[in-house]
C-alpha cells in the first residue's frame, strides 16, 4: 500500500526557499535508508583477491584516489585534519606512496592493462603542500603503471597558500590537468578567523598563476560560516568570477562538526552563532542568482562552471559507483565487490608499506549497489542532473500517489514544471531542499539505500 502523501507535503504559499519544509533532514530516516553492518571479511589479504576483484567489474569505470593527509595547520571548521606538515614530510610521504603504487601494480600485473583509468584525484589534507618534484614523480609513476586514458581527468587539490605557479607548471608537465582549490571564502577578515592565512590579493595572484598553467581551475566556496552574510557570499562569487579566470566553482554548505575548533569557538562566545536555516537558505538563493548572473552553468548539485573545460569527472564517478583504487594513509575505495580502506594511522600505514603489503586497515564486502533499474538509482541519477525522476521510474504501486505528491511540490515552488528525459527540473528552492526531498522520496516508496 502506498503511504498517505500528507507527511511528505511541502508548505504552499510562502517563500519555498526558506519555508518549504520545517527543516532539512540530517540523515536517513528509519523508514527510508537502512544502514547495514557489513559481514566480516573472509577473502584473505589484498594479494589473494585483488586481481580477481579487478576483473569482476570491468564494465565499471575505474579511478585512482591518492590521499595526502597533511596540512600546514588545522582550519577551524575542518574535521579532516590529521597530520602537520614538516620540512621532510614531502619526500618521506611521497616515497611511501611510490612504494605503495609499485606494490599495488605488482599485485595487479597481468590484469592491470584490462581497465582504463578515467580519473586520478589527489585529495587531502593538502596535496598541494607536496614539493613540486615529489608530486610530479607520483603523477608520472601512476600514468606509467596504469593504463590512464589520454583524456583522463587528473586533479590535484590544494589551498591557496603554497600552491605556486611553479608547482602548477611542473604538475601539468607531469600530466595533471585540473586543480581544485579550497578557497571557502575570499573575505580576508573571515578567512583569518577560520585559520586561513592568505588574503584576497594572494588568492587572486595564485589563481592567476594556476590558470596560466593551462589546467582547469575550480574554487570551492562554503556558505554558513558564523559571521558570514549573504552579501559576503555574493561578493565571493563576484570576486572569483570577475577578478580571476577560474573555470568552475563549487558551493558547499558548512557542516558544523561537534567539537571542531569552530564549534568550540562558537560555544565559548569567540565567534557568533552560525546562520539559521532561513539565513542559510537566503545565502544559497543569493549565491545561486549571482552565479547565474556571472554566466555560470549549474551542472550538478554542488558544481557550477562557465567553461566546458570543467568536467568534474572524478566526483561524478565517485557518486555513480565507479571502482576506486585507494593510495595513501586513510584513503578509501572499492574494487569489484570489496570495500577498501587504507590504514589511517600514519605509523601503521608506513609499517605496512615497508613490509611490501597493500597498507589496508579495513577490508569488507562492498555495500550492495542500487540496481540500475531501482527507484533509488533513478533518484540519485536524477538529482545529480538537478531533477527528480519522472513517474515512469517510480514503483508502479506508488505512481498514483506520487503524481499527487509531485503536483503538490510543483505548486509549492520546488519543481519548475519543465520535464525532459532526465526528469522534472528542480527550481532554486528545489535545489536547496533536494537532499531533504530525496530522503522523503526514499521514505515514501520504502526504498532501501545501500550506498
Ligand atoms: S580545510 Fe583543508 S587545509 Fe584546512 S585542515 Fe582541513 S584538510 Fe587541512
Amino acid at each position: 500500500m502506498p503511504p498517505d502523501i500528507e507527511p511528505f507535503l511541502a508548505r504552499v504559499g510562502g517563500d519555498p526557499l526558506t519555508g518549504a519544509f520545517e527543516e532539512r533532514a540530517s540523515g536517513p530516516s528509519a523508514g527510508g535508508m537502512r544502514m547495514r553492518t557489513p559481514p566480516p571479511w573472509d577473502g584473505g589479504p589484498f594479494e589473494d583477491f585483488a586481481a580477481q576483484a579487478y576483473l569482476e567489474t570491468t564494465e565499471r569505470p575505474l579511478a585512482l584516489y591518492v590521499h595526502v593527509p597533511f596540512c600546514h595547520h588545522h582550519c577551524a571548521f575542518c574535521p579532516f585534519y590529521k597530520n602537520r606538515t614538516s620540512k621532510t614530510f614531502s619526500a618521506e610521504y611521497a616515497a611511501l606512496l611510490a612504494q605503495e603504487i609499485e606494490a599495488t601494480a605488482r599485485v595487479l600485473r597481468g590484469v592491470i592493462h584490462l581497465r582504463p583509468v578515467r580519473a586520478i584525484y589527489f585529495g587531502g589534507g593538502t596535496p598541494s603542500d607536496l614539493e613540486a618534484a615529489d608530486m610530479a614523480r607520483l603523477i608520472r609513476q601512476l600514468r606509467a603503471a596504469f593504463p590512464v586514458e589520454a583524456d583522463a581527468e587528473i586533479t590535484v587539490e590544494g589551498r591557496v597558500r603554497g600552491f605556486t605557479g611553479d608547482k602548477a607548471k611542473a604538475w601539468v608537465n607531469a600530466g595533471a590537468n585540473r586543480f581544485s582549490l579550497g578557497v571557502q571564502t575570499t573575505d580576508t577578515k573571515l578567512r583569518r578567523r577560520l585559520g586561513r592565512i592568505a588574503d584576497r590579493n594572494e588568492i587572486r595572484e595564485n589563481l592567476d598563476a594556476l590558470c596560466a598553467s593551462g589546467a582547469t581551475v575550480v574554487a570551492d566556496l562554503i556558505y554558513g560560516f558564523p559571521g558570514q552574510t549573504k552579501e559576503l557570499l555574493v561578493e565571493d562569487v563576484r570576486f572569483l568570477s570577475e577578478e580571476t579566470g577560474i573555470h568552475g566553482l563549487d558551493l558547499y554548505k558548512l557542516n558544523m562538526f561537534p567539537d571542531s575548533p569552530l564549534d568550540k569557538a562558537v560555544r565559548l562566545g569567540k565567534m557568533p552563532a552560525p546562520p539559521s536555516l532561513r539565513e542559510r537558505a537566503e545565502m544559497f538563493g543569493a549565491a545561486y542568482a549571482a552565479l547565474l548572473a556571472h554566466g555560470h552553468e549549474h551542472f550538478s548539485p554542488k558544481h557550477w562552471r562557465r567553461d566546458a573545460k570543467e568536467r568534474c569527472i572524478y566526483n561524478r564517478l565517485a557518486l555513480g559507483g565507479a571502482d576506486m583504487l585507494p593510495f595513501g594513509s586513510g584513503a578509501g575505495g572499492r574494487l569489484g565487490a570489496v570495500s577498501l580502506g587504507n590504514a589511517g594511522m600514519l605509523e601503521t600505514y608506513a609499517e605496512k608499506v615497508a613490509r611490501g603489503e597493500k597498507p589496508l586497515g579495513r577490508i569488507a564486502p562492498s555495500p550492495r549497489r542500487d540496481a540500475p533499474d531501482s527507484f533509488a538509482h533513478a533518484l540519485t541519477t536524477a538529482t545529480e542532473s538537478l531533477r527528480l525522476p519522472r513517474l515512469e521510474s517510480w514503483p508502479e504501486s506508488h505512481r498514483q500517489q506520487g503524481e499527487k505528491l509531485l503536483a503538490q511540490w510543483r505548486r509549492a515552488g520546488l519543481l519548475s514544471g519543465e520535464e525532459d528525459e532526465h526528469g522534472l527540473r528542480l527550481t532554486c528552492a528545489g535545489n536547496f531542499w533536494s537532499a531533504h526531498m530525496k530522503t522523503l522520496l526514499l521514505d515514501f516508496v520504502g526504498a532501501t539505500k545501500s550506498d
